[in-house]
């Protein structure tokens, strides 16, 4: 279950988008993950989203790499997603996040018009992230479902830009929706994932 009711990201995320979003695509990516492990992959059965990810998805028989790697990615991605939002949102991160955000972009302005801009610039369908990269933050975008855990990156934060993210309400307008969705980033969650991510 996503952490908020389907209206509760209104009006920036409406209601209708919310339940194809969560319901729909988020467990289509479930449902055809346990499927393309069952029937092609069950070692993997159990296994944690980063492990079976890792490396390009090292680890997956060839079989099963495609549908693994997009349905585990989509799994991963969307699991962060809804945690990083709330209906109390929105406003600017704290405390060492803060820091290290100053400390890498010049400030946190920059670092939203960099994250907006790779979401913006992303040819089709994909996401826009802020990483832990192992040594510090770095701001890109991934096509699809990719997941930065391929690359043994963390997620510290991430935007789907996917058009089933925005397409009901803000139709062609990309942008519109991306500059939004910072009124309801959870802040509070954001600055627990990067704390976990530095300290490994
Ligand atoms: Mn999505």
């Amino acid at each position: 279950p996503a952490p908020f009711p389907p209206d509760a990201l209104g009006p920036n995320i409406d209601k209708m988008t919310m339940e194809i979003h969560h319901n729909k695509h988020h467990g289509g990516y479930a449902n055809n993950l346990n499927k393309a492990i069952s029937a092609n992959a069950p070692q993997l059965d159990g296994k944690p989203l980063e492990q079976v990810l890792a490396s390009n998805c090292a680890a997956v028989p060839e079989k099963a790499r495609t549908a693994v790697r997009n349905n585990a990615g989509g799994h991963a991605n969307h699991s962060v997603f809804w945690k990083i939002m709330s209906p109390d949102g929105g406003g600017e991160p704290g405390g060492e996040l803060r820091e290290a955000i100053n400390d890498t972009f010049g400030s946190f302005a920059e670092l939203k018009a960099e994250i907006n801009d790779a979401g913006a610039k992303r040819f089709g369908s994909g996401w826009s992230w802020l990483v832990w990269d192992g040594t510090g933050l770095a701001v890109y975008s991934t096509a699809n479902q990719d997941s930065p855990h391929m690359q043994s990156d963390v997620p510290v934060l991430g935007i789907d830009v996917w058009e089933h993210a925005y397409y009901l309400k803000y139709q062609n307008k990309r942008p519109a929706y991306l500059e939004a969705w910072w009124n309801v980033v959870n802040w509070p969650e954001v600055e627990r994932r990067f704390a976990a991510a530095k300290s490994g």
